[in-house]
């Protein structure tokens, strides 16, 4: 595998640039959408009067439909094309393992995903040691959360509000945002305010004042609940669908010392986040703080294959050395995931695509839209870092009154007919590209973003 991931590189039957934007099969958006709708149920949605929007084909930042109309991807699909669409190389790995062992049991030992773990762990800080793979990000922090109480021998999880950790039993209930369904399933979730100055909870008027003030709230709610109750907090260490809200300095590592007092294991959910996303490899990188459990997916390998998992501490893995843990699936540790792990993350190295994502954040991305955020009135805060940045919609700046859901609609629906597809959620745009993004591609969809603001009538 690690000989052949360039192969595709040079394969003539790869070209680098699509070559087409016509649907494969002759049928048009209309036709593919209605046939896909009339048979597939699908998530998060009202199954009646569906209209998906069918992509036919994609190379790195941009997609086609079947109607030939080329896209801008600046979703990411659900933020997780981190490396763009058919990237080579990362084809060439899964086609690779595909040929030699398509698949395999978790309990026997595959030289592909060792691979996969050891360069995961090459990002991770000193003192980890062992990576447990998931299928998703969700079973990643179930299988955390599970760690943590085993290990401490207590129960309650404490998570923010306005956060998400995937949608299984304990992570959709740990989860603080709309998604979240109170109690369904599991017990013992708590959950606290974090840090958000533009809202914040706190009556905090600097970043300074809002983080000792979260803080202070966050160890008052540990007292409060029992420490000796308490097994882990979980917190995304930058929340991202919530409002990608980059904690202030200090934050996270004040949590980290609350944690440390109180004996609570801290588990960092990177699973948006991670793997480039904030400029860093793992977003806490910037916050000068250590995890004992560290989850991940997406970035991880750009979605091809599904997969997530968690990276854990020496302390931890050594906790289970003469005990079982009782987790894992069918398809844990999957070999196709764990090729496409080791061919993304080899061309992230290759092509400095993390560090690609922390210059054009700072030098084109961010100041772009900080431009656009001084031009147009409906934009009541511009946030973030790397290739994750929030647009926070307001309906009047003052008052700080989110804009509404089907204004935002509105407008999406007018960006996506400008040629570029948007993270759109709540009041919020999230403008989420590759890590890999080219400079040209960030200026022609800035160039979008402001025609539909100037277009834009509330
Ligand atoms: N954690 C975070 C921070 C996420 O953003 C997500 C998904 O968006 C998840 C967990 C759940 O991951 P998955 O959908 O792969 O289960």
């Amino acid at each position: 595998l690690v000989e052949h991931a360039d192969a595709a590189v040079t394969d003539p039957q790869q070209p680098d640039e699509p070559t087409t934007g016509t649907p494969s099969d002759g049928r048009s958006n209309a036709e593919v959408g209605a046939d896909d709708a009339s048979v597939v149920f699908h998530s998060w949605s009202k199954q009646g009067g569906l209209k998906p929007l069918p992509l036919a084909g994609g190379r790195g930042t941009e997609v086609w439909d079947h109607d030939g109309n080329h896209y801008l991807d600046f979703s990411t699909q659900l933020v997780f094309t981190n490396m763009g669409h058919q990237h080579p190389k990362i084809i060439a790995g899964i086609t690779e393992q595909l040929n030699t062992l398509a698949t395999v049991a978790p309990a026997h030992g595959n030289a592909t995903r060792a691979e996969a773990a050891r360069l995961i762990l090459k990002r991770a800080p000193e003192g980890f040691e062992k990576v447990f793979f998931t299928a998703g990000g969700a079973d990643a922090n179930e299988n955390a959360i599970r760690m943590a109480r085993l290990v401490t021998g207590r129960d309650k999880v404490l998570s923010r509000y306005r956060s998400y950790h995937g949608n299984t039993g304990a992570a959709i209930v740990a989860t603080g945002d709309w998604r979240r369904i109170p109690n369904e399933y599991a017990t013992g979730h708590v959950h606290f305010f974090g840090p958000f100055l533009y809202r914040s909870e706190f009556w905090a008027s600097s970043p300074e004042e809002e983080c000792a003030r979260a803080l202070h709230h966050l160890e008052r709610t540990v007292q409060a609940e029992g420490p000796e109750s308490i097994a882990a907090v979980l917190l995304e260490s930058v929340p991202g669908t919530a409002g990608i809200m980059v904690p202030p300095p200090g934050y996270l590592s004040g949590v980290r010392a609350i944690c440390d007092r109180y004996g609570i294991t801290l588990i960092l959910d990177e699973v948006m986040a991670g793997f480039g996303r904030t400029g860093e490899w793992f977003a806490f990188d910037a916050h000068d703080v250590r995890p004992d459990l560290i989850t991940f997916a997406k970035g991880v390998n750009s979605g091809y294959v599904p997969v997530g998992g968690v990276i854990i501490s020496s302390e931890i893995a050594h906790a289970f050395d003469d005990r079982v843990f009782p987790g894992g699936l069918t398809y844990s540790g999957h070999p196709l995931a764990a090729g496409s792990i080791v061919a993304t993350q080899r061309a992230m190295a290759e092509e400095g695509a993390v560090e690609n994502a922390k210059r054009i954040g700072a030098d084109v991305l961010g100041p772009g839209l900080a431009e656009l955020g001084a031009k147009h009135d409906v934009i009541g805060e511009v946030r973030g870092t790397g290739v994750f940045w929030a647009l926070e919609l307001v309906a009047d700046r003052e008052t700080r009154e989110p804009l509404p859901a089907t204004t935002v609609a509105r407008l999406k629906s007018d960006i996506i007919g400008r040629g570029l597809l948007p993270f759109a959620t709540d009041n919020r745009i999230h403008v989420v590209p590759p890590i890999n993004v080219s400079d040209d591609e960030v200026a022609r969809a800035l160039a979008i973003y402001d025609e539909a603001f100037t277009a834009f009538r509330p």
